[in-house]
């Protein structure tokens, strides 16, 4: 990611790990309802919202659009010099920009969550994003929510919640908002891409998923989603 990189290594340099603002990293499986909660939870405190997952799946969207082949390090290397994956704040929520296009809506398809956990174990990929997430989060209190927010990302920040619910409710309400976007994607597939992603999320070798120490533990299999955002908010009030 060339001229981004180059017109703010001094920013990047300046930033480390630690933003100014409050952070409430959300780590959790895929399906745990950690965006939604997220959502909700910044909306309620007056935050912004960074949903780190979106900037994996706009490079695995330009891979497929590319017709690259994931396996080869090389193009994908070669790709990732030629690609701009960006933030752009909009309100309180995040839209991720690729090569200058809004890609927020189109890398929800099911074809991008089918290889999003090859592309984001290749380290290469997890650099770059990690140095946008954390210059999109400069400065700002913010709800920041993927996989390795509590340990590589913000391992500084001041809330730590790890998110989690059984596989069955994860595959109903993943599959509930496929149909709510006109997705139609079959229980058993939405049941193996969970799957899938957990596996090759938690065993990668750089960043795996894991609950850090000091993280919350939150499990969402019974709640409902006003009581999942209630208890964050309270956990993120009692630290401010
Ligand atoms: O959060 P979401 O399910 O949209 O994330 C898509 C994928 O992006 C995950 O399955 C994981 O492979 C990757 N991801 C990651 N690190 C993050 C956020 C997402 O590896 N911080």
């Amino acid at each position: 990611m060339p001229s981004r990189s180059r017109r703010s290594d001094c920013s990047r340099r300046a930033l480390g790990h630690k933003p100014a603002g409050f952070v409430i990293a959300i780590d959790g499986p895929a399906g745990a309802g950690k965006t939604t909660t997220a959502r909700l939870v910044a909306r309620k405190l007056g935050f912004r919202h960074l949903d780190t997952g979106a900037m994996y799946r706009a490079v695995t969207f330009k891979c497929i659009e590319d017709g690259l082949d994931i396996c080869d390090s090389s193009a994908l290397s070669r790709l990732l010099r030629g690609t701009e994956v960006t933030v752009r704040w909009d309100g309180t929520t995040s839209r991720v920009m690729l090569d200058g296009r809004d890609v927020s809506h189109k890398i929800r398809q099911h074809r991008v969550s089918a290889l999003v956990s090859q592309v984001s174990a290749v380290p290469e990929v997890r650099k770059a994003m990690v140095e946008e997430q954390r210059l999109a989060a400069a400065g700002q209190d913010v709800v920041c929510e993927g996989r390795d927010i509590g340990s590589v990302v913000f391992p500084d920040a001041q809330l730590k919640v790890y998110l989690d619910c059984d596989l069955d409710e994860r595959a109903r309400r993943r599959q509930q908002e496929l149909y709510g976007e006109r997705l139609k994607v079959s229980r058993q597939d939405v049941i193996s891409n969970l799957q899938q992603r957990d596996r090759i999320d938690s065993s990668r070798s750089v960043s795996p998923l894991k609950r850090v120490p000091g993280a919350v533990l939150v499990d969402t299999t019974h709640l409902t989603i006003e009581d999942q955002v209630a208890v964050i908010c309270e956990l993120a009030r009692r630290r401010m």
